[in-house]
């Protein structure tokens, strides 16, 4: 928790520091991992965002469709289709429209986030190792997935406008996980497309969004699919 408010404000203050220039300024989430352990709550929040900025959660424009590509190099057989599966699920959770790009063979770390808001790329999914990817150096060998988030904001006239403008998400390659089912790399991969869309850890170990996966848990849950909502095209769209 400590952790979340210095990051809201760290937020806060690169915008105090003025940007107001139509390309707004960068800033990149802190690389948020999903880890198999037996830690567990059963009470806490049931849903939180990764950033608020004038107490509202920074998310995507709902009402631009997300592109998105895949890594085939060095995937997990059947992993495809469950990418897939989970980018349908997060899709209706957020009424947001998700359009495939193609494959690539680029590993996910923080150097295919851009610089400006000027430069359009698509979220990047795939497997990967802590050899090849930032995202996964130096976690711990539980890891099973890391997310990186990439949002601008533009302050005019005292009003800061945000959004989220991309997504880099590296998947364990060394975790040896059922495609499916509970503590799957489908439930994984939609933690994961959550912190794409916004959302920060929930404490409840009730939900998707809790930080060590839980035995049991499938799919999204109730606090999972509420903050989801709240990052969703019913919340309105974006213009940067
Ligand atoms: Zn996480």
């Amino acid at each position: 928790m400590m952790r979340r408010i210095a990051l809201v404000l760290a937020a806060l203050a690169l915008l105090s520091a003025g940007s107001t220039t139509a390309a707004g300024q960068r800033h990149l989430s802190d690389p948020d991992a999903v880890t198999t352990g037996s830690t567990s709550s059963a009470t806490g929040s049931s849903y939180t965002f990764e950033t608020l900025l004038q107490g509202r959660p920074v998310r995507w424009d709902p009402c631009t469709a997300i592109h998105w590509r895949y890594r085939t190099t060095g995937q997990v057989v059947g992993g495809f289709t469950q990418v897939v599966k989970a980018i349908a699920r997060i899709s209706k959770a957020t009424g947001t429209t998700w359009v495939y790009d193609g494959a690539v063979s680029t590993a996910p770390t923080s150097g295919w986030l851009p610089k400006t808001s000027a430069t359009r790329q698509p979220v990047l999914i795939g497997w990967t190792t802590a050899a090849h990817s930032d995202l996964l150096r130096g976690q711990s060998p539980g890891v099973l997935g890391v997310t990186r988030t990439a949002w601008f904001g533009v302050t005019r006239s005292g009003t800061t406008t945000a959004a989220i403008r991309d997504a880099v998400i590296a998947l364990n390659q060394a975790a040896h996980l059922p495609l499916s089912g509970a503590v799957s790399w489908y439930t994984v991969i939609l933690h994961e497309l959550s912190h794409a869309m916004g959302l920060g850890h929930a404490s409840s170990a009730k939900q998707l969004m809790y930080p060590v996966i839980q035995p049991g848990l499938r799919d999204l849950q109730a606090g999972d699919l509420a903050g989801l909502s709240r990052v969703g095209r019913g919340e309105g769209c974006i213009q940067l």
